[in-house]
C-alpha cells in the first residue's frame, strides 16, 4: 500500500508491527521488518517493485521488540543492507532474535542525534521509555515522522501511549513524546494502525495535552 509517494506500508503475508518501505534512486530502506516469517511478505514486495533484495541498503530499527525485527534473522541471510538499532536496544534484539551482535553484518549501533542517508537526510531521535533504546525518525524535508511504539494510532484511528504492560518506564516514555513537539511534522507514520497524512502536528498538540 502507497502512502506517500515512494514510501509504502506493507500488509500482505506479513504479521507484527508496522513495516514501511522507502524506495529511492540509490536503493531501499526498510524501517522494522514484523515477526519472524514476515521475510517472505517482504520479499514478495521487493519483487513486486521490480527490485531485489540485494537493493535493500538500510534495515532500521525502531526497537526491540519481536514484532519489530523477528523477521531480522532470515533477512540478513539475503541482503547486504546495514542495520540500523539504537545500542540501548541491541541486547532486546539478540533475546528476541537469536542472533549475536557479531553475526550482523553492517550493524550500525545509534545514540541519538545521527543524520541517516535517507530521504535526503534524516535524524534519529533518542526516545527512551517504551523500551530504553526506542528511536523516532524525523525527515525535514517532507515532514515525517517514524514513531515506531513510542506514538501508536489505536483501531479508532487516534493517537496513543503503547500498551503500558509492554513499555519498560511509562514517565520516560511520556517525556519523549512530548519532546516531539519542538520538531516540524505534518504526517506520522506509527509501528502500529493506520498513518495520519496530514495535519498530524494539530493533532498531536492536542494528545499531549491529555498526557
Ligand atoms: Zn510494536
Ligand atoms: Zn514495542
Amino acid at each position: 500500500m502507497l502512502v506517500l509517494p515512494n514510501i509504502y506500508l506493507l500488509k500482505k503475508n506479513v504479521k507484527g508491527a508496522n513495516i514501511y518501505v522507502i524506495e529511492e534512486s540509490d536503493g531501499i530502506t526498510l524501517i522494522d521488518c514484523g515477526f519472524e516469517g514476515s521475510d517472505m511478505g517482504i520479499i514478495e514486495f521487493i519483487e513486486s517493485l521490480g527490485s531485489s533484495m540485494e537493493d535493500i541498503k538500510n534495515i532500521v530499527l525502531t526497537h526491540g521488540h519481536p514484532d519489530h525485527v523477528g523477521a531480522l534473522p532470515e533477512l540478513i541471510d539475503v541482503t547486504d543492507a546495514r542495520v540500523y538499532i539504537h545500542e540501548n536496544d541491541i541486547g532486546l534484539l539478540e533475546k528476541f532474535t537469536g542472533l549475536s551482535r557479531d553475526k550482523i553484518n553492517n550493524l550500525i549501533l545509534l545514540k541519538g542525534g545521527e543524520n541517516l542517508d535517507i530521504l535526503e537526510g534524516t535524524t534519529v531521535i533518542d526516545t527512551p521509555g517504551h523500551t530504553d533504546g526506542s528511536i523516532v525518525l524525523f525527515n525535514p524535508r517532507r515532514k515525517i515522522l517514524v514513531t515506531g511504539d513510542v506514538l501508536i494510532v489505536d483501531a479508532k484511528g487516534e493517537l496513543s501511549l503503547p500498551k503500558e504492560v509492554y513499555t519498560k518506564d511509562l514517565d520516560k516514555e511520556k517525556e519523549s513524546v512530548k519532546k516531539l513537539a519542538e520538531y516540524d511534522f505534518d504526517t506520522i507514520l506509527p509501528g502500529h494502525g493506520i498513518p495520519i497524512i496530514d495535519n498530524a502536528k494539530s493533532k498531536y498538540l492536542l494528545f499531549i495535552k491529555t498526557l
